[in-house]
């Protein structure tokens, strides 16, 4: 995969420019001048090989020479809720869940966090997922949706169930995940809690709306190692395509 850039406008003319930070890395870490050929993306799923033909200081142009639609995604949607953990544990779980190919990733309110993202660092989180893309090949960005309240995200999800949709709560004293029933295909939607954990109710409230929960073994994990490890259970490399 040769280096890739990412257009914010949609790409849908022979003709492109890239401004911003991916200009300043085309010119000023890339080096590129007229005549380089580099991969552009724009998260609608497909990627163009096009052909640097000027610069100035702070802008690329670009002539688009092909389009082809390259799936990098998961066989199937992956939603995940996470009671945020802070700073740059935030950032870093952002970047994972995205190579790992995660449809959405929504930040919970629960009753033990408060971890609502301001706009400044969701711009922060979104600029990390548009990088991690850039380097895996995923031609879709990973979606960070607005803060739910855990008992909307329980309720809400179960509103747009499907017979083959699964949900799974990640709380210590859970089901080992080879003692639940998940099939690989399917909708997953999956919620890590704070590091406060989880309280009793909210489990219950969980398990009353048909969520299965789930051990991630007899250690405490922190936040985004629980978040990873239950992505890396339902989303195994067999599953992809
Ligand atoms: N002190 C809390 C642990 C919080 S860890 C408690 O004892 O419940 C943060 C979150 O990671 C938890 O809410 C849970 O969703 C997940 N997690 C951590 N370790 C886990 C494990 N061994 N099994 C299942 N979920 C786990």
């Amino acid at each position: 995969m040769s280096e890739r850039f990412y257009s914010a406008e949609p790409i849908t003319r022979d003709q492109v420019m890239l401004a911003d930070s991916e200009a300043h890395h085309l010119l000023h870490v890339m080096r590129v001048s007229a005549g380089d050929r580099v991969t552009l993306f724009d998260g609608s799923g497909a990627e163009f090989v096009a052909e640097v033909v000027a610069s100035t200081r702070s802008q690329v142009e670009f002539v688009v020479l092909s389009r082809a639609e390259i799936d990098r995604e998961l066989a199937f949607p992956l939603i995940i809720g996470v009671a945020l953990p802070k700073g740059d544990r935030q950032k870093w779980l952002v970047e994972k869940l995205t190579e790992l190919g995660v449809s959405r990733l929504v930040p919970l309110i629960t009753e033990r966090s408060v971890a609502e993202p301001k706009p400044a660092s969701r711009a922060r989180l979104e600029q990390a997922v548009i990088n991690a893309s850039k380097q895996c090949g995923r031609n879709r960005l990973m979606e960070i949706a607005a803060a739910s309240r855990w008992a909307e995200f329980a309720n809400d999800s179960r509103d747009d169930a499907s017979p083959d949709t699964h949900y799974l709560i990640a709380h210590p004293g859970g089901r080992l995940m080879v003692d639940l029933s998940v099939c690989p295909q399917g909708t997953k939607v999956l919620a890590v809690g704070p590091e406060g954990g989880f309280a009793e109710r909210e489990v219950d409230l969980a398990v009353k709306q048909g969520w299965q929960v789930a051990s991630l073994g007899c250690r405490i994990l922190r936040v985004e190692t629980a978040a990873l490890a239950l992505v890396c259970a339902v989303a195994q490399p067999s599953t992809d395509h």
